[in-house]
C-alpha cells in the first residue's frame, strides 16, 4: 500500500495538521481557512476555541481532527484565557505559540471588549476571527459582521430605522489599538492567506487576522464555497490587506473590481435585497484604505518590538476610532 501511494505520490493524511474526520456541513468555508491556518502555524501551537460551529469540527470531541491541543472556552473569558495561557507558557521558557480560532460573533460582539483588552495589553496571542458574517451555529442569525439587507433569520437591516447599517470594521478597530499586525485573508488566495499567519506567528505581541470564511446558510450551492471567497475579493467586498503598528497600511492582492452581482446572485440571502447598499459600503471602504495606503509613514518598528520582554507590551497611544 505504502508503495503504491509513493508511485501515485498520494500525501499521507497525517501530514495535514487538520485530518480528515470533521463534522461540519459539507461545503464550510471554515474548515477549508481552518486546514490551511493550522498547517501554516504548525503544530508547536495550543488553539483556543470559543463557542460556535468550531466546537463541532475543531474542539475536542470523539471526531476531533487537529494535531494541536485544542481547549474549548467561553467567548467572554475567551481572550484572556489565551493570555494567561502565553504568559504561563513563556514563565516555563515553552515555545509553544498560542492562537484563538473565534467566530464574528465572538470578535465583534460579545467579546468585543475582552478581544480590545487583549490587544490594549499586548497579549502575545494569534487571533484568528473566523467571519461568516452572522451567528451560524444557532442557525444564522445576524451579528454586525452581517452585511447590508442580507437576509438572515433575524430578518434584514434595512427594516429597522436605527441602528448599524453597514459591517462593523473590526481591523479598523483593532488597528487603532496599535498593535503589531492585523490582516485580512481567505482561502480562496492560500499563498497570501499562508504568508499572514506566518508572518503573524513569526512576530510576538497581539495580532489579529480577519478570515472571510462562507457558510452554507448564505444559502449558496456547497460547492461554491471557494468560488464564493474568490469573488468576495474580486468585486472588492472583501478587501485583502495587512496593518502593521496601526499605520501602514499595505493592499495585498488588487481586486479586479468584477460586477459585484457576480457575488451576489450565488446566494439566497441577497435575493430580493438593495445591492446598491453594499455598493457604497464596498466604495466608502476602498475610499478609506486608498488614502490610508497612500499616507507616508515612519517606517515600522522592527519586529517583535512590540513582543514580550520589550518595554512596548502594550498599547502606547491613546486609541482613537480613526488611526
Ligand atoms: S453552519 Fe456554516 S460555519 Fe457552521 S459548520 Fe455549517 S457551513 Fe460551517
Amino acid at each position: 500500500m505504502q508503495r503504491l501511494a509513493k508511485q501515485l505520490e498520494l500525501t499521507p493524511f497525517r501530514e495535514t495538521a487538520f485530518a480528515p474526520g470533521h463534522n461540519a456541513c459539507p461545503g464550510c468555508g471554515s474548515t477549508t481557512a481552518l486546514r490551511m491556518v493550522l498547517n501554516a502555524v504548525g503544530n508547536r501551537a495550543v488553539f483556543f476555541v470559543p463557542a460556535s460551529c468550531a466546537s463541532l469540527y475543531c474542539a475536542p470531541s470523539d471526531t476531533s481532527a487537529t494535531d494541536v491541543p485544542v481547549i474549548h472556552t467561553i467567548f467572554a473569558g475567551a481572550f484572556a484565557e489565551a493570555e494567561g495561557m502565553a504568559h504561563a507558557l513563556r514563565i516555563q521558557g515553552r515555545e509553544e505559540k498560542v492562537v484563538v480560532w473565534a467566530g464574528d460573533g465572538c470578535c465583534y460582539d460579545i467579546a468585543l471588549g475582552g478581544l480590545s483588552g487583549a490587544a490594549a495589553r499586548g497579549a502575545n496571542i494569534l487571533v484568528i476571527c473566523n467571519d461568516n458574517e452572522g451567528y451560524q451555529n444557532t442557525g444564522g442569525h445576524e451579528s454586525t459582521a452581517t452585511p447590508p439587507d442580507a437576509a438572515t433569520r433575524t430578518g434584514r437591516r434595512t427594516e429597522r430605522s436605527h441602528g448599524i447599517r453597514r459591517r462593523k470594521d473590526l481591523v479598523e478597530i483593532i488597528a487603532a489599538h496599535h498593535v503589531p499586525y492585523v490582516a485580512t485573508a481567505c482561502a480562496a488566495f492560500p499563498e497570501d492567506l499562508e504568508a499572514k499567519v506566518r508572518k503573524a506567528v513569526a512576530l510576538e505581541g497581539f495580532r489579529m487576522i480577519l478570515l472571510l470564511t462562507p457558510c452554507v446558510t448564505w444559502g449558496y450551492d456547497s460547492r461554491f464555497s471557494v468560488k464564493l471567497a474568490r469573488l468576495a475579493v474580486e468585486t472588492g467586498y472583501f478587501p485583502l490587506y495587512e496593518v502593521e503598528w496601526g499605520s501602514h497600511y499595505r493592499v495585498t492582492q488588487e481586486p479586479a473590481m468584477v460586477p459585484l452581482e457576480r457575488f451576489t446572485r450565488l446566494q439566497r440571502r441577497f435575493s430580493g435585497s438593495d445591492v446598491d447598499l453594499l455598493r457604497e459600503e464596498i466604495a466608502a471602504k476602498w475610499g478609506d484604505l486608498r488614502f490610508r495606503c497612500s499616507r507616508e509613514q515612519a517606517p515600522p518598528p522592527s519586529p517583535n518590538a512590540g513582543g514580550l520582554g520589550s518595554s512596548c507590551l502594550g498599547i502606547t497611544r491613546r486609541q482613537t476610532g480613526a488611526s
